[in-house]
């Protein structure tokens, strides 16, 4: 009789070519950088080995948010040593998806700590893109019977042109892959099925579609109330997997046709939006649109609209702003601050105009147009005392979704000038991301070996942001706005933000702080030993012509 030991070992080169010969097969260091791959996987992604090694697992994964959290979500069952088994959206070198079925399989040091990760696929894209005709035939979700998103699209269409009013009501289930995880065991299909059927036996003849993993459309003629009582309904039926009762937490949005919106593209954008808003506030809820955030989303999408020709026509602004030394009485650093007027929108904010180009993907484009106007005015600087550097403000996704390094680098030579002129902030946002994308990591220090230094901005408005100093090549810090108001007249944030000067200082940063107004707000913060300070009170963002600069 052979132990189990025996067989396993005697059994081993056979499995090791099996899963070769049938399985794509990549595995990573415990960074999540991928260490090898084999030819299947080469075949159908593309990918050459040249390209593919040293990359990060995450950016063998398609861009999409679904696919990055779900390979955010695969990570962090690796770190704590679980497996993990699904259908992955992966990216070829083309930039083309493919879908797989995936087992991540951790190996773990003896301390607990992952060591390696190996991942076994199998191409599964004909399979998805069959079921996806299937379904664009038979206008219905297969998993649950409930109508497909074209579908539902035609079905609105319809009864638009038949001017009949209907709320169009955007569910979606919240924290749907802890959810999942939760659930160990259970299937996602069975999730789904369980929580549809509830959905059939709430809203019954009103027309209810699929449209993603776990979001759902529902047509109704009837109001708010009707459909805010489902939340009711799954309280008092909740979902049963096995026996245990689902604690299943809802948000939804409601548009009405034809009061909010007028077309499906719009309902539906208008629906989201909604349910954006109500996740932000904790989820759990289903709410209609109300009509501030109606103003707000028509506001959001004129931006969108005229953002691509405000750029075309140079219509964006920098303002700089003077960043004052204290050792030195000098101004050392100008802040470059994007502006934008337009007749009909009026003065937009930055605040206001960033987080719409991030998700647009403009917000490459002005990156690009606001370091090339700091770069023309940082050249001009050089001629002055102590020539003062320019510091630009950056998005992570300009680092992530494009070749940064290399287009900043090429835009500082165009405009004449040293990277050493240069300094980029970066935002708790930008820290935490690049945490977990490695090529941001290795741009930025590529960046600072070419001169460029880094700013953390808005310090001490995040939980982490020590956290960020140990790994991150930043050299400056500069402490957030909110602390001037109460600076003065609170002894709890002056403490702070003395703290904050000193932990700095140890850790060999530079320390700047924002938004000073006052002569009260200055003297102490010197006293305190800060080293440099921006603010109204030095002076406010100007254009380029408004500064006093001989030459
Ligand atoms: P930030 O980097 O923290 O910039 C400082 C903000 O404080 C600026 O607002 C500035 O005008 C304002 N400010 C300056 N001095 C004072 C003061 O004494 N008191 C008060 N209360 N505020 C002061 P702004 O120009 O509206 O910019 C807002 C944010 O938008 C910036 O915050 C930055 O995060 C972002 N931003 C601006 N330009 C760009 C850009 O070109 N690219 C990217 N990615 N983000 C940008
Ligand atoms: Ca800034
Ligand atoms: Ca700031």
């Amino acid at each position: 009789m052979t132990t189990l030991h025996e067989q396993h070992d005697l059994d081993m080169p056979d499995v090791r070519h099996s899963l070769d010969h049938y399985y794509m097969v990549t595995q990573t260091d415990a960074e999540g950088l991928v260490l090898s791959v084999n030819k299947n996987f080469l075949n159908v992604s593309n990918w050459t080995p040249k390209r593919v090694l040293g990359k990060t697992i995450w950016q063998l994964f398609d861009e999409d948010e679904k696919a990055q959290n779900t390979i955010h979500h695969i990570w962090t069952q690796l770190q704590s040593g679980k497996t993990w088994f699904g259908t992955a959206q992966k990216q070829k070198r083309t930039g083309e998806p493919y879908f797989t079925n995936m087992l991540a399989v951790p190996s773990m040091e003896e301390d607990g700590s992952l060591a390696r990760a190996l991942f076994l696929e199998l191409d599964i894209t004909e399979d998805i893109r069959l079921k996806e005709r299937l379904e664009q035939i038979a206008f219905i979700d297969i998993e649950t019977g409930l109508m497909s998103r074209h579908k539902l699209e035609s079905l609105v269409n319809d009864m638009i042109r038949e001017e009949k009013s209907f709320s169009f009501v955007y569910l979606s289930i919240d924290h749907y892959y802890t959810l999942k995880e939760l659930q160990n065991g259970t299937d996602e299909t069975e999730l789904t099925q369980a929580f549809a059927n509830r959905m059939k036996r709430y809203f019954q003849d009103n027309p209810i579609a699929r449209i993603g993993s776990s979001q759902f459309v529902i047509l109704t003629p009837f109001g708010d109330w009707y459909v805010q009582g489902f939340l009711d309904f799954l309280e008092q039926q909740p979902l049963y997997i096995g026996s245990e009762a689902l604690p299943l937490s809802i948000s939804g949005g409601i548009v009405r046709y034809p009061e909010d919106q007028k077309s499906y593209v719009t309902l539906l954008e208008a629906a989201v939006m909604t349910l954006d808003e109500v996740r932000k506030q904790g989820g759990g809820k289903i709410v209609s649109l109300s009509a501030t955030s109606h103003k707000v989303l028509n506001r959001r999408s004129l931006i969108n609209r005229k953002l691509l020709t405000a750029l075309d026509h140079k219509a964006l602004e920098v303002a700089f702003q003077p960043q004052y030394d204290v050792a030195s009485k000098q101004v050392k650093v100008y802040e470059a601050l994007v502006r934008w007027e337009d007749e009909e929108l009026g003065t937009v904010s930055p605040d206001e105009l960033i987080p719409i180009a991030e998700s647009n993907g403009l917000i490459a484009n002005i990156g690009e147009y606001v370091l090339s106007e700091a770069a023309r005015l940082a050249v001009r600087l050089e001629e002055q005392e102590g020539s003062p550097h320019v510091s630009v403000n950056t998005s992570v996704r300009e680092f992530s979704n494009h070749p940064m390094k290399e287009n900043m680098l090429s835009i500082l030579q165009t405009e004449g000038c040293r990277p050493g002129q240069l300094e980029l902030e970066i935002t708790e946002k930008f820290a935490f991301r690049a945490e977990e994308e490695q090529s941001i990591i290795q741009q930025m220090k590529e960046l600072q070996d070419a001169g460029v230094n880094f700013i953390l901005d808005d310090f001490g408005t995040g939980y982490a942001s020590f956290r960020y100093m140990q790994y991150l090549p930043i050299s400056k810090v500069k402490i957030d706005k909110v602390y001037m108001n109460s600076l003065v007249s609170h002894p709890k944030t002056q403490q702070l933000v003395e703290g904050m000067i000193q932990f700095s200082k140890t850790m060999g940063l530079y320390t700047i702080a924002e938004g000073v107004e006052t002569q009260a707000q200055f003297d102490l913060l010197v006293s305190m030993g800060i080293d440099a300070v921006q603010g109204y009170y030095i002076g406010a963002p100007v254009p380029a012509e408004k500064l006093h600069i001989r030459n």
